[in-house]
């Protein structure tokens, strides 16, 4: 659960400060001083290079930290909650606060009138409420997704989690295309595999509920397309995941995941290694499998 949530200006000036649950963590200093701190803290953060300021731990309290242009968002919870909530809330919150402020924002000269910002409490508690109801249906969805996907489309995922397993194939081919065009194409793959991954776990327990050798996962894959496994290579005749899609980049990232989740065996790992796509023949994944790790 949250506890603090705060808007500042990246030159040190507190913008929106809400208390959300009171205990004996609450900031008691002044939110102006907490603002400078942040403010100093994310410069010296930058001044290393090595990209922005995360988070901050103190004994049991973290403070997720999501920096961007001239603002900084702040998250404050304690260290047992879950921290991805709060990583994807700052990100949704950051980018609400800016497009709803924009005029405000833009026409700011330094003269504070916070009270201009005080209806945005009503969707702090809106955002940390969909995204702990996400969270609270689909433990690992959040942690799966990149916080820079826009909220609707994660809700969306995660009303739809079950039919994409229960609904097999048909459901799970139709919902990922549609999926697939709404993200960013540099998250697209890494996204799309995670998601197999979930979903190819769940299917093959739902319909082999033992453990899954080769045999076993190629029957699932059947059930999406004609395939074939040889040397720890599983080719995909017809693949119905890019089909009339055309990219630079390997396209089927769920498909990898999916294979991958349905050994769900940590010592196997799955990779494209030939993609329709980007017009290669078929779509081809690798199964690495370590031996005697250590
Ligand atoms: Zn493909």
């Amino acid at each position: 659960m949250i506890d603090e949530f705060f808007i500042l200006r990246r030159d040190g000036l507190s913008l929106f400060h809400m208390t959300l649950e009171e205990n004996s963590f609450t900031i008691q200093i002044p939110t102006d001083l907490f603002a400078g701190f942040s403010s100093a803290i994310v410069a010296f953060a930058s001044e290393l290079g090595s990209g922005h300021l995360s988070k901050i731990e103190i004994e049991d309290q973290i403070y997720v930290y999501k920096v961007m242009k001239d603002l900084i968002t702040v998250a404050k919870m304690s260290s047992d909650d879950d921290e991805t909530i709060a990583e994807h809330v700052v990100s949704i919150l950051h980018r609400e606060f800016v497009k709803d402020y924009k005029e405000e924002l833009r026409g700011y000269d330094g003269t504070v009138r916070r009270d201009i910002f005080f209806p945005f409490t009503n969707k702090v508690h809106e955002i940390i409420a969909k995204c702990e109801k996400i969270a609270e249906k689909n433990p690992n969805l959040l942690a799966n997704i990149p916080p820079s996907i826009e909220l609707e489309v994660i809700e969306k995922l995660s009303d739809f989690s079950e039919e994409l397993v229960n609904n097999f194939p048909d459901a799970t081919i139709k919902l990922t295309r549609e999926f697939q065009q709404k993200l960013p194409d540099d998250f697209m793959n890494y996204t799309m595999f995670k998601l197999g991954k979930e979903v190819g776990k769940d299917v093959a327990q739902k319909k082999i509920k033992k453990n899954v050798n080769d045999k076993a996962m190629l029957k699932l894959l059947r059930e999406i397309s004609v395939c074939s496994l040889d040397n720890n290579i599983v080719t995909l005749k017809i693949c119905p995941f890019c089909r009339g899609r055309k990219t630079k980049e390997y396209d089927c990232g769920f498909v990898a995941g999916f294979i991958e989740g349905a050994y769900n065996d940590p010592t196997i790992e799955v990779r494209e290694v030939s993609c329709h796509a980007v017009g290669n023949k078929y779509c081809e994944f690798e199964i690495f499998k370590k031996l005697n790790e250590e």
